[in-house]
């Protein structure tokens, strides 16, 4: 069987990993954790840094096709890479991904809104906005042009003063973005193959908890026309940036029902967990499907679902595990451990899917199952 190649080796890549050999692909990890989530289930795992040139040319020598599960992977290894093999997504839609200026405007090449936002590449850049103009985009956020995730590297900033000693504490590249009155927050996750072929997931409702997604309800609880559109703007921002593999798309649903693009992953995403119990194609069976060549699976949605993710807050103070026994026995319920050594607060160590005839229903159970771990 033809030998897949993934860099990163979390719970992403854990998941990417099961899905390709079950569908009968061998599988090599490059990742430098020695007890990383993916690399119990690899058949080689190369132990070394990311951007390690060796590890780079033993993927190009032995995989057929190489993915990334992690956002800043090194995009010029990707791009390297493709000169011999099949890599997707492509090293320049991941250096777009990893870019939150760059990102935006492509978001707006395709024709989508974003929040109105100032693009601050340097301090000589602030220093060259007045106070008027920064006051347009406040209250604000600043965010980290790169490197950003659960909402780490972002600060929020009321004044144009605050703004500027934000920066300077940030003291990179950054974007102010206006801080918008969100109604929801919704995410879609496309499947675009080299043919340009496309599925799109049902869309996810998200909830988070601390800058960290804590819950996915699916099917998203908005106007069916709206949920549309939302499928439809990650289908559009795909073919712009000419897009192969799988990507996530996150939306703000704003008081008046209009829909903003907030950003992108290059991925697989945590709120497409769901589609693991609830769809007819996984979104890593979408990933090993366009990472190969084949059409993407029917992303049918066959149940009402709940996704509730585990961070390392629900262990003990010494690092015991939850009784999971409630949730064990819930026939309704599946339990995703990613196989993490150590539970930090924080740390996504796993999720569980609740699947019942409503969203509503499924949403009521799952918190009722997260309150007893
Ligand atoms: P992720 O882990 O999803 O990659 P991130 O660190 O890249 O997160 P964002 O998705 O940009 O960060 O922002 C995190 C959260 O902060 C959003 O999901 C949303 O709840 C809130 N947020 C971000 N930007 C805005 C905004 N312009 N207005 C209101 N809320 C916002
Ligand atoms: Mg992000
Ligand atoms: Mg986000």
């Amino acid at each position: 069987p033809a030998m897949l190649g993934i860099i990163g080796g979390g719970q992403l890549g854990r998941m990417f990993t099961i899905a390709a050999k079950t569908m009968g692909y061998r599988v090599t990890v490059l990742e430098p954790d020695p007890h990383s989530p993916a690399a119990a289930f690899a058949d080689v795992h190369l132990c070394a840094p990311y951007g390690d040139a060796t590890a780079l040319q033993t993927l190009a020598g032995t995989c057929a096709a190489v993915t990334t599960e992690f956002e800043n992977v090194d995009a010029d290894a990707m791009r390297m890479l493709a000169k011999t093999t099949r890599v997707s997504p492509s090293g320049d839609c991941v250096a777009i991904a990893q870019d939150r200026i760059a990102e935006k405007a492509w978001i707006a090449k395709a024709g989508l809104p974003t929040a109105p936002y100032l693009a601050l590449e340097s301090a000589a850049a602030l220093a060259a906005v007045s106070d008027d103009a920064l006051a347009a985009y406040l209250p604000g956020i600043l965010k980290t042009a790169r490197l950003g995730y659960d909402g780490k590297g972002q600060q929020r900033v009321k004044t144009p003063a605050e703004a500027r000693a934000a920066f300077a504490d940030l003291g990179v590249a950054c974007v102010l973005e206006k801080m918008l009155d969100l109604k929801l927050e919704v995410s879609a996750i496309v499947t675009r193959t080299s043919a340009s072929q496309m599925a799109v997931f049902p869309l996810a409702e998200n909830r988070h908890e601390g800058g960290i997604l804590d819950v996915s309800i699916v099917p998203a609880r908005i106007a069916a026309g709206l949920a549309a559109s939302a499928q439809t703007m990650a289908q559009r921002l795909a073919d712009e940036l000419d897009y192969v593999g799988v990507l996530a798309v996150e939306f703000f649903v704003l008081g008046d029902d209009t829909l903003v693009v907030n950003e992108i992953a290059p991925r697989p995403h945590n709120s497409g967990h769901y589609t693991l119990t609830a769809c007819v194609t996984d979104q890593f069976q979408q990933q090993v499907r366009a990472l190969c060549g084949l059409l993407p699976g029917s992303t049918e949605l066959m149940t009402p679902v709940v996704m509730v993710n585990l961070l390392g807050d629900v262990w003990g103070e010494d690092g015991r595990a939850p009784k999971w026994d409630v949730l064990a026995e819930a026939p309704n319920a599946q339990l995703y451990l990613y196989g993490k050594q150590e539970a930090r607060k924080g740390r996504k160590m796993g999720h569980f899917n609740v699947m019942a005839a409503t969203a509503d229903a499924a949403l009521e159970q799952a918190e009722a199952l997260k309150d007893t771990l």
